[in-house]
């Protein structure tokens, strides 16, 4: 399991893009953790982000902002 950093996005970015609600904390099936770019807590767990859409915008349920899929270094 490994923790992940999202992108930061603007609303602008986020616009037009497929877009989830990941309310305070999002639980997978498994896989690893993902924090929100702008407020730093764990808003989903347990998920591998690998099986879903790349354009696929998760909106923190915590702080209201906008993050994308982490980079891939
Ligand atoms: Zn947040």
């Amino acid at each position: 399991m490994t923790k992940f950093v999202l992108t930061p996005l603007t609303p602008e970015e986020a616009e037009g893009r497929p877009s989830i609600n990941t309310g305070v904390a999002m639980l997978g099936l498994g896989g690893n953790d993902y924090v929100c770019a702008h407020c730093g807590r764990v808003v989903i767990q347990g998920f591998n982000m690998d099986t879903t859409l790349p354009a696929m915008v998760y909106v923190c349920g915590v702080c209201g902002g906008h993050n994308g899929a982490p980079r891939k270094t």
